[in-house]
């Protein structure tokens, strides 16, 4: 097989002298400095954007400000019909955006069909559902009048103001749209900044909003690195920051938030998310299982399995089987349609990523399957099988975000349950076994945000998705994410 020839317009856009999306439009940016965009599975750069300036920064803001008044003053009816406009706008650029994505990513284009373009409108289309269903409520007051005067009461939910929405690299469209969608729908404006690795997929679909008939200034996307997510976020004219990324820049990032002046923050960070096999699945369904949990887009998603805990009984029989799965996957150009594994998204990743197999050498950790980067200008790493020596091993605490299935054997329920458990992470976590009265009984002894049985992965825009613990604060998705995006305005009447 070979590549898929890019379409002319994914060309010219790549071609194009990249700038920031501010007020509608693009705008160069006041500083000179820019950053390459690199395409991991060359390791060529395909285009450049903007490092966005302090004075970059209070544009953006200050449109944000003028689209917010008009937004929010947008009948809620309005505001999910811009919605559901963007998500036919994106079906119909599915394709344009879906080689755009695979460019800056190394996705492959199977995932970024399905999921940076069809999943993004899916939840697109659900967040439009709740524009004309977010209220307040009337409430009788409690207390008892004093001289015959009545009271009644009741609450508006206001939208929090101008949004900052910080993206990390990995699913750099879908996670844009599940922060654009939380704060328009609630009359928000937002400023995207994208991660400086993929910033861009997400300034093309900033001018589908505009033709979407969103007004100028409720959605702006500003390019660049670390100082301009801070900047974003300690900037006086913003009002809420929701963050996914990795978990240190998340508590750099609530700090500023905090140190902003109580500048709102919703959290959603990474994990080391475990998979727990019960004896009754037979090694074919565990193995499936596995490579649900921990190889999708090359194990670089949050909710991602990294640690799988087999019964001592299955260990062998279910790691040969998956490494035999393992050796078959088709590794490749993600431009490709026959490829199943494409590169890790940068180059920074995969160092990382050769890192963790050393170290995983250097405690005696038994490399069952892959535990190399592979040579060439792109940025691949094998995948990788690992069964380790104690569960203090590094590979059982510290997120990899990468291909590699760390695994420990068990013997009893209640050991595997502690095991689970160990990580002060808590984002998602899967039980599989086909006794689910079983699992009914141990998922509320799982400490994570989602627990799945039979399943991983799955991210379904009804159902609330937030991590516990060290794995973020606040919750995306289902009624969830109208807290985070609104304040509780009270009003109480005397009469
Ligand atoms: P990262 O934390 O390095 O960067 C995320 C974003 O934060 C980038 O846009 C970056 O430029 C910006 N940033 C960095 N420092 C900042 C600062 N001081 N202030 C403001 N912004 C700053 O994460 P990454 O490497 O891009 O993504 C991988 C991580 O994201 C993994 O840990 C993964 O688990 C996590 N993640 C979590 C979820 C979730 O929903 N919980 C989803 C996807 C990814």
């Amino acid at each position: 097989m070979s590549d898929i020839a890019l379409l002319p317009q994914v060309e010219a856009f790549l071609a194009r002298h990249h700038a920031l999306f501010i007020d509608g439009r693009y705008v160069q940016s006041q500083s000179a400095q820019t950053l390459d965009v690199v395409n991991p599975a060359t390791g060529q750069v395909i285009a450049q954007v903007s490092e966005a300036s302090p004075g970059d920064i209070d544009a953006a803001v200050e449109s944000a400000r003028r689209g917010f008044k008009q937004w929010s003053a947008a009948a809620p009816a309005v505001r999910g019909h811009v919605l559901l406009k963007l998500a036919d706008l994106l079906e119909r650029h599915r394709e344009e955006l879906a080689q755009i994505e695979t460019c800056q990513s190394g996705k492959i284009i199977q995932i970024s069909r399905a999921f940076e373009v069809d999943q993004a409108a899916h939840f697109l289309r659900y967040y439009a559902g709740w524009a004309t269903k977010i209220s307040g409520q009337t409430i009788t007051p409690s207390l008892p009048s004093f001289a015959g005067e009545r009271y009644t009461a009741f609450t508006l939910r206001e939208p929090v103001g101008v949004v900052v929405g910080i993206v990390p690299w990995n699913f750099s469209t879908m996670i844009a749209i599940w922060k654009l969608a939380s704060a328009l729908v609630t009359g928000c404006s937002i400023i995207i900044k994208p991660s400086e690795f993929t910033p861009l997929t997400i300034l093309r679909i900033a001018e589908l909003a505009m033709d979407a008939g969103l007004p100028p200034g409720a959605l702006n996307v500003v390019t660049g690195g670390s100082q301009v997510g801070k900047g974003l976020i300690e900037h006086p004219g913003t009002n809420k920051v929701s963050f996914t990324g990795s978990v240190p820049t998340g508590l750099a990032v609530g700090q500023s938030a905090m140190g902003a002046g109580l500048t709102r923050a919703t959290l959603e960070l990474g994990g080391k998310n475990a998979a727990g096999f019960l004896p009754d699945v037979a090694a074919d369904v565990a193995v499936n299982g596995i490579i649900e949990a921990g190889f999708l887009h090359s194990g670089q998603i949050c909710a991602a399995a990294e640690r799988f805990f087999v019964h001592r009984s299955q260990l062998e029989p279910i790691m040969d089987k998956l490494a035999q799965r393992l050796s078959k996957l088709n590794i490749g150009s993600p431009l490709d349609e026959a490829t199943e594994f494409g590169p890790v998204t940068n180059r920074q990743h995969q160092r990382k990523l050769g890192e963790f197999f050393a170290k995983a050498r250097a405690q005696d950790n038994t490399i069952i399957h892959g535990g190399k980067l592979i040579d060439g200008p792109g940025c691949y790493v094998e995948p990788t099988i690992i069964l380790a020596n104690s569960r203090s091993d590094t590979l059982l605490h510290e997120e990899t975000f990468g291909p590699i299935a760390t695994f420990l054997p068990y013997d009893s329920e209640e050991e595997l349950l502690e095991l689970m458990n160990d990580t002060p992470f808590g984002l998602s976590a899967s039980l599989w076994t086909n006794d689910l009265g079983k699992a009914l009984r141990m998922v509320p002894a799982i400490e994570a945000g989602t627990v799945w049985v039979n399943m991983h992965t799955l991210l379904d825009p009804a159902v609330p998705f937030g991590g516990s613990k060290s794995s973020g604060m606040g919750r995306e998705f289902g009624s969830a994410f109208i807290d985070d995006y609104t304040e509780l305005k009270s009003v109480m009447i005397r009469y």
